[in-house]
């Protein structure tokens, strides 16, 4: 790998550390209400319901799609083709990455916990 690359592994690295700790920090939350977030180049793209099956087009180089409550990338341009042979991801703090194209994807408790159903 050139330096550069090494940067941006380091920079993508840093996004993922950062959303997981945010997980942590925001204790979970009803499954049900999980959304697939995606980031490209450090930037939030968008983020899908993963209870609703669809095929997301990032930019022109990655495909993402939702299907049966799990995410996966379908299809990349990338030359490691890393992300597309990742398994599924499906719970709180998983991600798929996509480092030659910057593309982070991951899976985020959606909203806040519900602290009146948890109360007896
Ligand atoms: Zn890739």
């Amino acid at each position: 790998m050139k330096k550069s690359d090494w940067f941006l592994a380091g920079g993508i690295l840093i996004i993922a550390v950062a959303l997981l700790g945010y997980q942590f920090l925001a204790n979970g939350g009803d499954p049900s209400e999980s959304v697939v977030v995606v980031t490209v180049d450090g930037e939030e793209y968008g983020s899908y319901p993963l209870t609703e099956d669809c095929s997301v087009d990032i930019g022109e180089t990655n495909r993402l799609v939702i299907s049966g409550g799990t995410a996966v990338m379908e299809w990349a341009d990338c030359p490691d083709q890393i992300c597309v042979h990742h398994s599924s991801v499906s719970r709180n703090g998983e991600s798929i990455i996509c480092l030659p194209n910057e593309v982070v994807v991951s899976i985020q408790g959606g909203a806040e916990p519900e602290l009146d159903g948890m109360v007896q």
